[in-house]
């Protein structure tokens, strides 16, 4: 079978290496439009439970990723200055280049090696064609998909600082502009990821439209200064953006599949979008073994589809709360935080009180 594979993300990469590992008389072509060691953003956080995915079904990666992990129990809620701590939930953290990395890694394993720098071209003459390009898909726009995109009202800007913090920790903030908000948790030795937000009316007051790269990333340092405790943030192509929620009423058309953002994305306020796209991964490898294309193609998408909905009205409950976290700062602490555990509608109360029972009490 001759496979293209458009981008080198985490879709695109893992896939691959499942694919030649699975079946080497593949040959798989990965075209990447950026160099090896080019990413955007920072680290990304997956819960425990989100990793469960990938000790039941690769085992092999499971143990090679573990120790690269940063891991930690606990979340914590920071409003009106007040450390609400959400205990019991584990979590792991990697920077994403030191991810992409391994995972590059993985695939020469198995003998793929992308070729960086070459955006996709032509995509006929290929038996399967995978489009793991992410949110803005090229490939996508090759035919019909029935793709809508949508965007969240907040603003968001994915930076890093050399500030350690032990938990991935929520901090809510108000000032004369307005409400702000940062998830911040540390991903490596000496780094954190820090993604900063706000509503979109407190972004127009602060005059963000009209300031450069480098005045935002100044008057940002500022505005979470309690928080930075003089540590600087650190840009890399660190602009405000809308959160985009990609969706697509057909997964493949024809020998063409997308998989990962391309196919949709979840808000980044679940940690769920690279186990998402990984799970994908997964699941196509599985149906290519069990059904030629373009039936495997079907199988993916029915075997699949239910487990994604699912998670993506989590995703769009989760990010719909955080349009509305100004509104919601009205409440005490403890309510706040109550409101931010119960966002995404899928935490039953009971089970929060097995997994953090000190939270659940107070
Ligand atoms: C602020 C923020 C925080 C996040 N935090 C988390 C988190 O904590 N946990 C989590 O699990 N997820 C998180 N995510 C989501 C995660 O980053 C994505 O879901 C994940 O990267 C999707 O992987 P992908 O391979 O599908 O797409 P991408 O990572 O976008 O990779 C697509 C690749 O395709 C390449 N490409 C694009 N167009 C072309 C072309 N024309 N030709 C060739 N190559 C092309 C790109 O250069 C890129 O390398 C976050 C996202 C954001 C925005």
């Amino acid at each position: 079978m001759r496979v293209l594979v458009a981008g080198a993300g985490p879709a695109g990469l893992y896939f691959s290496y499942l694919l030649k590992r699975h079946d080497p008389r593949c040959e798989i072509r990965v075209v990447e439009q950026n160099p090896p060691d080019a990413t955007f953003g920072f680290g990304v956080v997956f819960s425990d439970r989100a990793l469960e995915f990938l000790r039941a079904d690769d085992p092999t990666t499971y143990n090679l990723i573990t120790p690269e992990l940063e891991a930690w129990v606990d979340l914590v809620v920071v409003h009106r200055g007040e450390r609400v701590v959400i205990d019991g939930i584990g979590f792991n953290a990697i920077g994403r280049l030191h991810f992409l990395r391994f995972m590059q890694q993985q695939a020469a394993s198995v003998g793929v090696q992308p070729e960086f720098n070459t955006p996709v071209g032509d995509i006929s003459g290929y038996d399967l064609v995978v489009a793991a390009d992410g949110a803005n898909s090229t490939v996508r726009r090759s035919a019909d998909f029935g793709t809508r995109v949508t965007h969240c009202t907040n603003k968001f800007a994915w930076y890093g600082t050399p500030r350690r913090f032990e938990k991935l920790t929520q901090t809510f903030l108000e000032d004369e502009r307005g409400a702000f908000n940062v998830h911040h948790y540390r991903h490596g030795g000496a780094m954190s990821t820090f993604v900063a937000e706000c509503d979109a009316a407190t972004w127009e007051r602060a005059g963000f439209a009209t300031m450069d790269e480098a005045a935002t990333r100044i008057c940002l340092e500022r505005v979470y200064a309690p928080v930075l405790d003089g540590a600087p943030l650190v840009s890399n192509k660190s602009i405000w953006r809308n959160f985009p929620n990609v969706r697509n009423a057909r997964w493949s058309v024809g020998n063409v599949v997308l998989i990962g953002d391309a196919l949709r994305t979840a808000h980044f306020s679940i940690g769920s979008g690279t186990r998402l796209a990984m799970e994908d991964a997964i699941a196509l490898v599985k149906a290519l073994g069990e059904h030629t294309p373009p039936e495997a193609l079907r199988a993916f998408e029915a075997a699949r589809r239910p487990i994604v909905d699912k998670l993506v009205a989590a995703a769009d409950a989760s990010g719909a709360w955080y349009d509305r976290f100004a509104e919601n700062m009205k409440l005490s602490p403890r309510d706040f935080a109550w409101s931010y555990i119960q966002r995404s509608g899928r935490v039953d109360p009971e089970r929060l009180s097995r997994i953090s029972p000190k939270f659940a009490r107070t």
